[in-house]
């Protein structure tokens, strides 16, 4: 059984107090120390944050904004560029969409291999359950299960294992990860494999060392043998033109609306301060979109315990798991308009893309943050020609 919520409790109370308790540590602490992973309960040197910046209960401009009340940008550059990576990411994959349909067009694939590859599945197995013998590895693989949550070098470790030691599809290993992940995101986790694979920054891969493990899991792990030397960028779309970033739809007129939130934005305060309020809350769950297998129980109970906890004590709130099941909320309670959080390419936009495919269903209005707006425009290129768009975008949207 799984201690993931002992270790994310899921409140927008306890998001709060972990930042909080983080700030002091934001600046040189941050830049002398991330590179370390000290093993499970001990990852207080990053911020732990994550699943909840995943659900954004906590959102850049906050987690920012609390950082540069006690340090300066340039003391805590190293923080402040991390938390830029993952809207670097949201953005990327929100101009090219069809780097996550490959991957899930891929994963169907490899299921059917899987059912009929007897050695393959044994391989996929024995990585999923840490028994390969490579010590490290096997430990990740339990930690990731156990509390929903891995380090970040030990997600690149990991990862570069996985695909180069054990020889195993990347996308398998994307899957695995998203899960179990607590944070498990569409982009960020598949772009992040695509760069370990040598996809994303074509012919750039991500070689695990034992040196390099050895030294920054603080001796945990010495001597790790029959690693692999070489890491071969594995095939796949490197290239993928930036379209353009859809429009935001507006938020509702007035009449009788309904608020639907989902595992990509919890925030229902946000939307609360726009309007009146609304007949009815509903929160949608997508888990069954993620992956081809069983998600890990304890990625849906965060994000519905935290969708609970961010609505008004007096409200109710429905769980909805299909889009019939939105259109049916939505006609029960005879709303005119359905107002949720933007979602971005990943499973609860199919959701949300089939709810507005069904006849006669009420008009459904995503409503995206302005700094995403602002922002995801920019992941044209690689993350260093993004990242000099740092400074204006704290100018703009984090110290108006
Ligand atoms: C193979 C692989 C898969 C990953 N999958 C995910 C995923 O599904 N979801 C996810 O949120 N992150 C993912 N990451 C990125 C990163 O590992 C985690 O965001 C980070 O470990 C979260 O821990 P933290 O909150 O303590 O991070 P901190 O170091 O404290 O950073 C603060 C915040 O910045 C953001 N951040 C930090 N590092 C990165 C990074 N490399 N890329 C993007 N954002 C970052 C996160 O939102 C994080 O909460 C993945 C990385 C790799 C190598």
């Amino acid at each position: 059984m799984s201690d993931a919520l002992t270790h994310f409790p899921p409140t927008f109370a306890a998001a709060r107090q972990r930042l909080d308790a983080f700030v002091p540590r934001a600046a040189a602490a941050y830049a002398r120390s991330r590179n370390f992973d000290f093993g499970p309960g001990n990852h207080d040197n990053v911020s732990i944050l994550s699943p909840y910046v995943k659900a954004r209960m906590l959102d850049e401009v906050a987690i920012i904004r609390a950082v540069l009340s006690q340090h300066d940008e340039s003391s805590a550059e190293k923080y402040i560029a991390e938390v830029f990576w993952r809207t670097y990411w949201k953005g990327w994959m929100e101009l090219r969409p069809s780097a996550w349909l490959q991957y899930t067009s891929d994963l169907n694939r490899l299921r059917d291999d899987i059912q009929t590859q007897s050695g393959l599945r044994g391989r996929w197995d024995e990585a999923c359950h840490g028994q390969t013998g490579i010590a490290p590895f096997d430990a990740w693989a339990r930690e990731l299960v156990q509390t929903g949550y891995l380090h970040n070098h030990a997600r690149m470790w990991f990862a570069s294992i996985w695909i180069f030691t054990l020889e195993l599809p990347w996308q398998l290993g994307a899957d695995f990860f998203l899960r179990h992940l607590l944070d498990g995101d569409a982009a960020v986790n598949t772009l992040s494999w695509r760069w370990v694979a040598g996809i994303q920054t074509k012919g750039k891969t991500y070689l695990a060392t034992a040196e390099n493990i050895a030294k920054y899991t603080d001796g945990r792990f010495r001597d790790v043998k029959g690693l692999a030397q070489h890491a071969v960028p594995r095939e796949g779309p490197g290239d993928i033109p930036a379209g353009a970033l859809p429009p935001s739809d507006p938020f509702p007129l007035p009449g009788r609306y309904g608020i639907l939130l989902h595992g990509d934005d919890l925030d229902v305060d946000r939307l609360l301060l726009r309007a009146e309020d609304p007949v009815a809350f509903a929160y949608a769950e997508a888990t069954p979109g993620h992956s081809p297998w069983q998600m890990a129980p304890h990625v849906a109970a965060f994000r519905e315990a935290a969708a609970r906890d961010g609505v008004p004590e007096d409200a109710e709130m429905e769980t909805l798991a299909t889009a019939q099941a939105i259109a049916d909320w939505a006609a029960a309670h005879d709303l005119e308009q359905v107002v949720a959080p933007y979602a971005p390419t990943g499973p609860m936009r199919q959701m949300l893309d089939a709810y507005r495919a069904i006849d006669g269903s009420v008009p459904l209005s995503l409503y995206r943050r302005a700094l995403d707006t602002a922002a995801w425009p920019l992941a044209t290129k690689g993350f260093f020609p993004f990242k000099e768009n740092i400074p204006d975008l704290i100018g703009q949207f984090v110290r108006r």
